[in-house]
C-alpha cells in the first residue's frame, strides 16, 4: 500500500506471470513457451524491418498484417484486430464489451488467471462458473442471462478442448441478449492431431464469425508462432466488434504494435509450413509424454495444447514442483481449489522432456516426497 495510489490501484489483485529466470541452468516448463525457433522468415523480415525507418510511427492500423492474417483466415480486414500480445487484445475487449447490465461476466473457476484480473481492472461484475468433476467446460452453464462469457479454448491451465459446435451454442444463446462471446484460442494450433483451418486448429470458432455477430475469436503469436518475446496477438470478428476494439486502443495508445512486431507477425502468420512442422513435433512429444507419465502411474488429462496438466496421486502439488526445480525444471503450481494437486507442464523437445520425465521418477521414486 502506498499513501500515492489511488482507489482503484489498491483495489487490484495483479496477475503474477510465471518466472523468467535470468540465468540459463533451468528446462523451463513452466510458461508455455515453444520450445522451437519461431520460423526463419520471421527473424529476415524482423532484420528488414530494423532500420532507419524505425524513426517513423508504426502504421497504427497494422494494415498490411491485418492483410495478411485476413487472407490466411479467410476473413476481412475489417474483422481483424492486432494487440501488443493477446493479453492486451483480451484487456481492450474487457473495456470494450464487459461490465454492461445488470448480469454478471462468466467465465469458469479453473481458467486463465487474467479474466478476474481484467475484471476487477475494467469493474466487470463476475460469477466463476464450475467446471464438471472432469474439468470439462459443462456448456449448458453458460445458457443463462449474463453480461458476457468469456472463456479458453482449448481452456487453460487444463489443456482440455471443447467442441466447436458447443462454443458456437453459447455465442448463440447469447447473442439473443447481444452478449459477447469472447474464445481465447491462445492454444487452438495444439488441439487434436495437429494444425487443421490453417494455423487456427480444429476447434476454433472463427471461420463462423459472418453467423455469429457477437463472437469473438481472440489469438496469439507467443505459443503457436514461436514468438512471446515480440509480443504479437489478434481478435477476429465482425466489423462492429473490432471496432470497439478500435475505440478503446485509440483511448489508450494508438501505436501499441511496433513496426517490428507487424513485420515479424506478419511472416510468422504467412509461414503456415514451418509452424505446421514445429506444432506436429509439440503435439507427438506430448503424446508421447502422457503415455509415459500414465505407465508411472502419474494422470495426465487429456490435453489439446503445449502443455499438460498432471496431478501424481497422494503426492502435493507444490512438493512436487520444489522437487522438480531442486533438479533444474521449472513447472508450474497454481495453489488454488481444485488444482492445488496439479501441475501444469510445457511440452518441451524431445530432450528436454526426457530429463523431466527423468526429474519426475527421482522425484516420485527417490525418497523426496
Ligand atoms: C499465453 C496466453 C495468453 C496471452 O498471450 P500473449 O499473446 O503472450 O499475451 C492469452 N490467453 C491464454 C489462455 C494464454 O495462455
Amino acid at each position: 500500500m502506498s499513501v500515492y495510489w489511488n482507489s482503484r490501484v489498491e483495489k487490484l489483485e495483479p496477475y503474477v506471470p510465471g518466472e523468467q529466470p535470468r540465468d540459463g541452468k533451468f528446462i523451463k516448463l513452466n510458461t508455455n513457451e515453444n520450445p522451437y525457433p519461431p520460423s526463419p522468415r520471421v527473424i529476415e523480415a524482423i532484420r528488414q524491418a530494423a532500420g532507419e525507418l524505425l524513426r517513423l510511427y508504426p502504421d497504427p492500423e497494422c494494415t498490411k498484417l491485418r492483410r495478411v492474417i485476413a487472407e490466411q483466415y479467410q476473413v476481412r480486414p475489417d474483422q481483424v484486430f492486432v494487440g501488443n500480445g493477446s493479453d492486451e487484445v483480451l484487456a481492450f475487449a474487457f473495456a470494450a464489451f464487459f461490465g454492461n447490465g445488470d448480469a454478471p461476466l462468466l467465465f469458469p473457476d479453473i481458467t486463465y488467471s487474467f479474466y478476474p484480473v481484467y475484471a476487477g481492472l475494467w469493474d466487470a461484475p463476475f460469477r466463476r462458473v464450475p467446471l464438471a468433476e472432469d474439468f470439462r467446460i459443462a456448456v449448458k452453464d453458460y445458457f443463462v442471462k449474463s453480461g458476457g462469457v468469456i472463456f479458453p479454448n482449448p481452456n487453460a491451465p487444463t489443456g482440455i478442448g471443447m467442441p466447436v459446435h458447443e462454443a458456437l451454442e453459447a455465442a448463440a444463446f447469447q447473442g439473443k441478449d447481444n452478449r459477447v462471446v469472447v474464445v481465447d484460442e491462445a492454444y487452438g494450433a495444439f488441439a487434436g492431431k495437429g494444425p487443421e483451418k490453417g494455423m487456427l486448429g480444429s476447434l476454433s470458432a472463427a471461420p463462423f464469425i459472418n453467423d455469429y455477430p457477437n463472437l469473438l475469436t481472440v489469438h496469439t503469436l507467443s505459443k503457436m508462432g514461436a514468438l512471446a518475446g515480440l509480443r504479437a496477438g489478434f481478435a477476429i470478428g465482425n466489423e462492429a466488434l473490432i471496432q470497439g476494439l478500435c475505440r478503446v486502443r485509440d483511448s489508450f495508445n494508438s501505436y501499441p504494435v511496433d513496426r517490428l512486431a507487424q513485420a515479424g507477425a506478419a511472416a510468422a502468420v504467412a509461414d503456415t509450413a514451418y509452424y505446421a512442422g514445429i506444432t506436429r513435433k509439440v503435439i507427438a512429444t506430448r503424446e508421447r509424454i502422457r503415455a509415459a507419465l500414465d505407465r508411472l502411474g502419474i494422470e495426465a488429462l487429456p490435453s489439446d495444447a503445449n502443455f499438460i496438466f498432471i496431478r501424481c496421486p497422494g503426492k502435493d502439488g507444490a512438493v512436487l514442483a520444489d522437487a522438480l526445480r531442486e533438479k533444474g525444471v521449472l513447472v508450474r503450481h497454481f495453489n488454488k481449489e481444485r488444482i492445488a494437486d496439479f501441475l501444469r507442464v510445457s511440452i518441451g523437445t524431445d530432450s528436454e522432456m526426457d530429463e523431466f520425465l527423468r526429474a519426475v521418477k527421482e522425484a516420485v521414486n527417490g525418497g523426496t516426497l
